[in-house]
């Protein structure tokens, strides 16, 4: 484990965290993975409550490079960045074959029904349902209900973080699913309504910055990025020098 500005990350690979998964669901008993970057560690800083949430989780994953940096700097590497949206797409893919029902929850009806279709034309065997992620806070009894009714082993949450996070923890007992885990714009991603950065991106680990040029509007949210930076150097020299 290694500690980055309060937020305990696991030292696994992508394989392992994916093993771990795997297990979990085969126990049956209620699980919650958070993948974690540079904005959720910065937005946990001001909110004591995300802090007590992400100690309850499972496992928590280096989502972005910058925490995978943060901890190269304090020589605590971490073996690789592992993101919502590939662990999401490996356990998709898996899914069907282990027989995991899948409940997706998030994103505009648009684009949760042509995940649903997708995923379906791909995997004709799989078990999965989903909801939109534009409901009341009123509504939210009704959207829990649902997925008890369904009974998933797999539930995917695609409201953003914080919010998707929120739910999974204050839920997590009533729900009581086997693996619950917040995966961002993953279901924009399954139905096409968003691209995937290009391979070119993602290997050179600049999807940010890809993802930025295309929605300048995100520019706001990075600029939490160098406020990450700087935080977790200066809190790697304080350790160092301990
Ligand atoms: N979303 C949602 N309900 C909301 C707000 C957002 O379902 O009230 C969805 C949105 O449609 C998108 C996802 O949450 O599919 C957030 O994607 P983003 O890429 O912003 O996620 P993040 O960067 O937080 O991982």
């Amino acid at each position: 484990m290694v500690e980055i500005l309060g937020v305990t990350f696991c030292e696994l690979t992508e394989d392992e965290v994916f093993a771990a998964c795997t297990d979990y669901i085969a126990s049956g008993a209620p699980h919650v993975i958070i993948t974690a970057g540079p904005e959720f560690v910065m937005r946990l800083q001001r909110e004591p409550s995300l802090f007590e949430l992400t100690r309850r989780a499972d496992l928590v994953t280096p989502d972005g490079i910058g925490i995978v940096l943060a901890a190269k700097w304090r020589g605590r590497p971490l073996p690789e960045r592992v993101t919502g949206v590939e662990l999401a797409l490996r356990l998709l893919a898996a899914a069907a074959g282990h027989q995991w029902r899948v409940y997706l929850l998030g994103a505009s009806e648009t684009s949760l029904q042509g995940a649903l279709e997708a995923l379906r034309v791909r995997y004709p065997e799989l078990l999965i349902q989903g909801r939109n992620g534009y409901f009341k806070a009123a509504e939210e009894a009704d959207v829990v209900a649902a997925i008890q009714a369904f009974r998933p082993d797999l539930l995917l949450v695609g409201l953003g973080q914080p919010r998707q996070d929120v739910f999974i923890d204050r839920y997590r007992d009533q729900l009581a699913v086997p693996l619950a885990m917040g995966v961002g714009g993953t279901i924009d991603i399954i139905s096409g309504t968003v691209e995937r950065a290009p391979v070119w991106a993602q290997r050179m680990k600049v999807e940010w910055l890809y993802r930025l040029v295309r929605e300048p509007k995100r520019l706001r949210r990075q600029l939490v990025l160098p406020q990450f930076a700087f935080a977790a150097w200066r809190e790697g020299r304080a350790l160092r020098r301990k």
